[in-house]
């Protein structure tokens, strides 16, 4: 059968592929700790389960306005207002079956075949194979552990072409945890206002920060920018409603329309009675949300207590997110069973076969000599798991 070309250009995504592995393996009855997917172990608050249930039992199972009904982006757009300072209207909004929906619609609505999207290393996976398939090029900006893993504007300067069409931002970011700083995103963006290209900024994280600092985008230090940025985001992380399919876009209008003809002809709108429980999220208050940051920051604390004491894993302060992305490439020169470990995938392997821990090597988050765990998960898994990785690190030689 032939395969389009697009199709054998990209990878399955490495982050959902480890975390399926790691639960046929516990389906098989092996005790594995999943340290892989970004996903919140908390439920979905009972108010936006109560919502859904509502909505079904009122029989709101039909197609929707592709964009999400008005009363959804009505709250996004409130949401917006409220919590960063950003104004849309109901037109600027189109509701999505997830963020990486967003993402992938406004990288099929702005990119053409050979165009370029700077994206910022380490990369959450699926940026630079979404920008592939449809027609571009990744175009990688790289940042260093020594700055904490933001970029510089220099370095954005110098990646900027005339084919440059878009820039994404994520901060706080999967998987560094990095939280950008307001001097920061000003650099960015006095080196943006000298290009046209479309600004795209991953916020999924903006609830999750550790360090005391307020969430702020791109857009809040550089309003001038409105025009062409887009605002992407969702309830996965915050409200942990990652099987939901519940995101969004806010951004330019002609953007925004461009985003809605794809999704015309292609999902529709996201499942009708998801959209109630959005709904329900957005006007019930975060204080669910603020409980689930207040319990990931306790993990995060003791994910670093227990790597500071491991020698040769090296781990830069977690500012937000829910991922400890750990410089493992000390390791990689040592022996286990009479072999050099070599790669982080090599370490990703033997950690999953033989010590029962599944992480996410760094290589396909461009960061190769790393290794990425997500904290999302218990205590207790936390605990057994990292015993579990210091075990490893004890044997090596
Ligand atoms: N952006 C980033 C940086 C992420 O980590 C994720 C997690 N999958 C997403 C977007 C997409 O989230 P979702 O599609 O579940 O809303
Ligand atoms: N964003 C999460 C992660 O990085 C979920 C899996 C995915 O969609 O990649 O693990």
């Amino acid at each position: 059968m032939k395969i389009s070309r697009r199709a054998a250009a990209i990878q399955p995504s490495p982050t959902l592929a480890i975390t399926a592995k790691a639960k046929a393996m516990v389906a098989q009855g092996i005790d594995v700790v999943s340290f892989g997917a970004g996903e919140p172990d908390f439920d979905t608050p009972e108010h936006v389960k109560d919502a859904a249930v509502a909505a079904i039992g009122a029989g709101f199972t039909k197609y929707t306005a592709t964009p999400g009904i008005p009363e959804l982006r009505r709250a996004i757009a409130a949401k917006h207002e409220r919590e960063n300072g950003l104004k849309y209207e109901e037109s600027e909004i189109i509701a999505t079956v997830g963020a990486k929906h967003a993402l992938y619609n406004a990288f099929q609505a702005l990119v053409d075949e050979g165009d370029e999207v700077i994206v910022v290393a380490p990369y959450w996976v699926s940026y630079p194979d979404m920008v592939k398939l449809a027609g571009g090029q990744p175009v990688i900006v790289e940042t260093r552990v020594e700055d904490g893993f933001v970029p510089s504007p220099d370095a954005i300067r110098a990646a900027l072409t005339d084919r440059t069409v878009a820039v994404v931002l994520n901060s706080p970011s999967n998987p560094t945890g990095a939280v950008w700083s307001r001097e920061a995103l000003a650099g960015i963006a006095r080196v943006l206002e000298g290009h046209s290209c479309t600004i795209i900024t991953d916020d999924i994280y903006e609830h999750l920060i550790y360090t005391g600092e307020k969430f702020i985008n791109i857009l809040n230090v550089a309003p001038q920018l409105r025009d062409r940025t887009l605002v992407v985001n969702g309830l996965s992380k915050s409200f942990s409603m990652t099987g939901w399919r519940i995101g969004w876009a806010a951004g330019p209008k002609p953007l925004i329309a461009a985003m809605q003809k794809i999704q015309d002809q292609s999902t529709s709108n996201l499942t009708s009675f998801v959209q109630k429980a959005a709904i329900a999220a957005l006007t019930g208050g975060n204080a669910c949300v603020e409980r689930m940051r207040v319990k990931f920051d306790e993990r995060r604390q003791y994910v670093q207590k227990r790597f500071a004491a491991m020698p040769g894993v090296e781990c830069a302060p977690i500012g937000g997110a829910f991922y400890a992305f750990a410089d493992v490439r000390a390791l990689c020169p040592k022996h286990y069973k009479g072999q050099a470990v070599g790669s982080d995938t090599r370490l990703a392997e033997i950690l999953l076969e033989d010590f029962l821990v599944a992480v996410v090597p760094g290589a396909p988050f461009g960061a190769p000599g790393f290794m990425r765990l997500s904290f999302a998960t218990s205590m207790e898994q936390l605990e057994k798991g990292l015993d579990r990785i210091e075990s490893f690190v004890q044997a090596l030689s």
